[in-house]
């Protein structure tokens, strides 16, 4: 194949012109080439390196250039690239099967779908199949894909583009205990606030309408947001009390991230139904999907499954999905992303004390975040919610990339989430350019 883009400028002028890109006004987009990439780092096209501290978008959880995926996807191209959902094919068997051995013991069955939001969109149909009930809560704090329902799911503001949105929809507020409206005297306190709120928000938009509660186990984007102690297994008795079926988004946190198969083994709560995407096969090729209790699929043996995508299951991102596992388990991560999650919660916390400009610091296995404030004492975010007319946020980032350190802010909260396959090393250089960047920001405020 010759393309005849052959310039950095060249590339860069014609995507401007022709790709609609995502969440941005096209006027003021100025795209970067990635040009190649390998293990942690990608270079851009004049050869600058890049340590990708957010694994791309919290997906890239093996890193770039892994052979052994990519031989997987090339064999299966020249096998069986493309068979229709309704046939049974070697690839499509084997991932199921290994995704629901993986998952926590209640699971029995697997619906693929591309990616997350349609992950989510099917896991609403489904959680109203199976009540006959209309009304989905989720959280202010989630963010759960773009497309119509899944936006309607999500809290933040990349809903608004749907508004007034889908009738029965209904959100509830996080357990985002470092900014709750009052001092809890422990964590199992903050859990009690925010499951009674939770509980009396059901009972008044009706005990008997409700099917299904949408959480991302920790919430990702939004702040990486960890679960107080005992919420999740509260939601679970919420959900039983009033037979609700619990969700769990687990599209960032399923896959390792955590140090786990799923999120939700942290917290030993076995939701109805899982939803994930991104790690399963790190991106090498679309893969996301629907797990669900082995009830729920009991139900749809005599039930019709109204769910259906021309490339639900896709033979080529079932040979990834396969191949990534056999590297999770082959190459340790899980084991060693809890081993790395130890240092990253040290020099998460060693920041904290050290720049006046971090409020707050979070992190479980490599899934951390940093919450910048103006002032430690009073908590003010650094920019108003929903709000950044200076492009402050914009400028940090902009500062961490020139230095080399390559990731995403969302609001007032920087995200640190690389590749599992980071070393000691790697991880200590890469927070060392975070804490050159937070002394320029402790100026900043
Ligand atoms: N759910 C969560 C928790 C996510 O973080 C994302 C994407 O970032 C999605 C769903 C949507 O996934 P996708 O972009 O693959 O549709």
């Amino acid at each position: 194949m010759e393309l005849e883009l052959k310039t950095s400028n060249e590339i860069i002028e014609t995507s401007k012109k022709y790709n609609l890109h995502s969440w941005s006004n096209q006027g003021a987009i100025n795209p970067k080439v990635m040009a190649k990439a390998d293990g942690i780092y990608f270079w851009d096209g004049d050869g600058k390196r890049y340590y990708d501290m957010s694994s791309q978008l919290v997906n890239l959880n093996i890193g770039y250039n892994n052979k052994k995926v990519i031989k997987a996807i090339q064999n299966q191209a020249e096998k069986l690239a493309f068979a229709s959902p309704a046939y049974a094919i070697d690839v499509r068997s084997q991932l199921a099967k290994m995704v629901v051995e993986l998952a926590p013991d209640n699971m029995g069955k697997v619906f693929f779908t591309l990616g997350g939001a349609d992950a989510n969109e099917n896991a609403i149909k489904i959680a109203k199949m199976i009540t006959g009930r209309h009304k989905i809560f989720s959280r202010y704090r989630s963010y759960h894909g773009a497309t119509y329902g899944a936006a309607n799911l999500t809290g933040e503001p990349r809903r608004y583009a749907c508004e007034p949105g889908i009738p029965g929809f209904v959100k509830f507020f996080d357990p985002y205990t470092y900014r709750a409206p009052f001092e809890f005297h422990s964590e199992e306190e903050g859990t009690q606030y925010y499951l009674s709120q939770l509980r009396e928000q059901i009972i008044y938009e009706g005990r008997d309408s409700v099917a299904a509660i949408f959480l991302e186990t920790i919430t990702g984007s939004n702040g990486i947001i960890i679960p107080p102690k005992g919420y999740l297994q509260g939601v679970r008795d919420i959900c039983d009390e009033f037979g609700i079926l619990m969700v769990c988004d687990e599209v960032m946190t399923g896959w390792g991230r955590t140090g786990e198969w799923f999120g939700v083994n942290n917290y030993n709560v076995k939701p109805d139904i899982i939803t994930f995407a991104k790690g399963v096969t790190c991106g090498y090729a679309p893969i996301g999907g629907v797990l669900v209790s082995k009830e729920i699929g009991a139900f749809f043996d005599n039930n019709f499954l109204s769910c259906g995508l021309t490339y639900s299951a896709h033979p080529i991102g079932c040979a990834a999905g396969i191949a990534t596992i056999e590297v999770y388990k082959e190459e340790g991560l899980l084991e060693k992303t809890k081993e790395s999650g130890i240092l990253l919660g040290q020099l998460l916390e060693d920041i904290k004390e050290k720049h006046p400009c971090v409020g707050d610091v979070r992190y479980i296995g490599l899934f951390g975040g940093i919450e910048l404030v103006k002032d430690k004492a009073t908590k003010e975010p650094i920019v108003e919610y929903g709000k950044d007319p200076e492009k402050v946020m914009k400028t940090i980032l902009g500062m961490l990339i020139e230095k080399g350190f390559s990731t995403y802010t969302h609001e007032n909260v920087i995200i640190v989430a690389p590749p599992l396959i980071i070393t000691d090393e790697e991880l200590k250089e890469a927070m060392t350019i975070m804490d050159e960047v937070l002394v320029e920001v402790d100026k900043m405020i």
